[in-house]
């Protein structure tokens, strides 16, 4: 039995055209495999007007989710007269389309009326993208002559209930997983389940952050056993940067799974950061291709590096940091300082990305994304006030529109020099060099720069891969 699992995002899914392609890559597929799942992001753009309306109800305008509501049928309803022209046939996914519109705005209203819109509320509406573009994709496979059914993924990925950032729980998805799809899959149905979202065990809708919906195609193959999952996007692969960066980025043919980790988790937006751990536990093969260049044969994730001669493969960046210093004298040797620091940043729930101490223990530094700036601040002042006041610690000092550019790849394990090449590329484009790390696995390098030297540094660095 051979099974593939392909994930369509958000510009592959954006109109009738774009659907027309996945369907025909579903029908060419099915000669090669036995059994093809479907997973699919909202139509662009969708989840944020959705979380637009949301957010201008909750603020107390009672009009913006309507004229997006509005918005939201025309968009759907083009496709659908495009993909499915026999009225009769439409009608059953239209009706459950505008359903879920109704929701969206019953959703908003209530939002409105509390003058709030909880984590949990925001889920509720955030998740009904992928539940309208599931109905659409289903409608069109089955008018291209593909049987296909459309699956809320709340009935087979169930999550923990951290709403905007909830995780699967394993056993439970895998068993629902099965359950729902190995069916459909036997008599021969195209599943064309949700990406993005889940359910808690007692049935409340989750969302597992923005862009997971790659991670739900890698956490649908897992449950499955599937033999490879494909996440189908709008460039040709993983490149050397991001082609919207750098018009020099070519497509990487085959990267391990610590790269594509490390690529991921610094920035790239190709991938969602968590797709990569439930296909390695599985050992199942992870590609990256094109809706929009089907022949092309992507990018190949690998559990080996293989080497290309070029210890840097790709460079990416995280844009709108800020980086914390806390400094002191008092700092070297007292037991604590670091932990407690810690724990007065995860108090505030915010996402340490990079750590660099000096070795003299005289500071630590961390970078966090720059909205959370100020609460982290704030808590570090309160964590650390007895330091303070003894003067063991002297300042607690944020530097703000700062940027991590991180250059990746296995080779620089075994190849010496490659910090300092790095660094002089840096150096030639006269750009300051704020802190630097390397990667655990050390299959990266990072260094925090100022916003203004953003796209120099990445250019700077790209220049090395080629
Ligand atoms: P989807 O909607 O299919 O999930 P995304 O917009 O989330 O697509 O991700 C694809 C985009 O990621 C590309 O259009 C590209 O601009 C961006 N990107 C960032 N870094 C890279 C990279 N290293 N390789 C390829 N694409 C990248
Ligand atoms: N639709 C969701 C988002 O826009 C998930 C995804 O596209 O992967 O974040
Ligand atoms: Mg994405």
């Amino acid at each position: 039995m051979s099974r593939l699992v392909m994930k369509f995002g958000g510009t592959s899914v954006g109109n009738a055209a774009a659907i027309s392609a996945l369907a025909a890559i579903t029908r060419e597929q099915l000669h090669t495999w036995q059994q093809v799942v479907v997973v699919v992001s909202a139509m662009s753009g969708v989840t944020d007007m959705l979380l637009n309306g949301a957010h201008s109800a909750a603020s107390g305008d009672q009009t913006s989710y309507k004229e997006i509501g509005a918005r939201l049928r025309e968009k759907h309803a083009a496709a659908l007269a495009e993909l499915v022209p026999n009225a009769a046939a439409a009608v059953a996914t239209s009706t459950a389309i505008e359903q879920l519109i109704d929701e969206f705005e019953l959703l908003c209203h209530s939002v409105g009326v509390l003058g709030e819109a909880s984590p949990r509320a925001i889920d509720a509406i955030s998740s009904l993208g992928e539940r309208m573009s599931v109905r659409l994709v289903a409608a069109a496979l089955n008018a291209h002559g593909t049987r296909a059914e459309a699956i809320d993924a709340t009935e087979i990925v169930v999550t923990t209930p951290h709403f905007g950032t909830a995780v699967p729980l394993q056993p439970h998805t895998r068993e629902h997983t099965r359950a729902r799809l190995l069916p459909l899959l036997e008599h021969g149905v195209v599943p064309v389940v949700t990406g993005f979202i889940g359910a808690t065990e007692h049935g409340a809708t989750t969302t597992l952050g923005r862009g997971g919906s790659d991670y739900s195609g890698a956490i649908v193959g897992a449950a499955l056993d599937a033999d490879e999952v494909a996440i189908y996007t709008d460039v040709d692969g993983v490149m050397t940067t991001d082609p919207r960066l750098s018009p020099d980025a070519r497509v990487i043919p085959t990267i391990s799974f610590a790269e594509m980790g490390e690529l991921a988790y610094f920035g790239a937006k190709v991938l969602h950061p968590r797709t990569i751990r439930p296909v390695v536990e599985h050992g199942i093969p992870l590609r990256i291709r094109n809706t929009f260049n089907p022949a092309h044969p992507g990018t190949l994730v690998v559990s080996e590096p293989v080497a290309n001669g070029r210890p840097i493969k790709a460079v990416t960046t995280i844009k709108s940091m800020s980086m914390i210093t806390v400094e002191g004298r008092g700092m070297i040797g007292v037991p604590g300082v670091a932990a407690r620091t810690f724990g007065a940043v995860a108090s505030v729930g915010a996402n340490v990305l990079m750590i660099s101490q000096a070795s003299s223990e005289q500071s630590i530094c961390f970078v966090i994304p720059q909205n959370v700036s100020a609460a982290v601040v704030k808590a570090l002042e309160e964590g650390l006030a007895s330091e303070l006041a003894r003067r063991d610690v002297d300042r607690i000092a944020p530097r703000e529109s700062v940027v991590i550019v991180t250059a990746v790849g296995a080779g620089m394990r075994e190849t010496p020099g490659v910090a300092s090449q790095v660094f002089s590329a840096l150096a030639e484009q006269k750009i300051n060099v704020i802190a630097i790390a390397q990667g655990s696995s050390e299959c990266s390098i990072s260094v925090v720069v100022s916003s203004a030297d953003a796209d120099a540094a990445v250019r700077a660095i790209h220049a090395l891969t080629i």
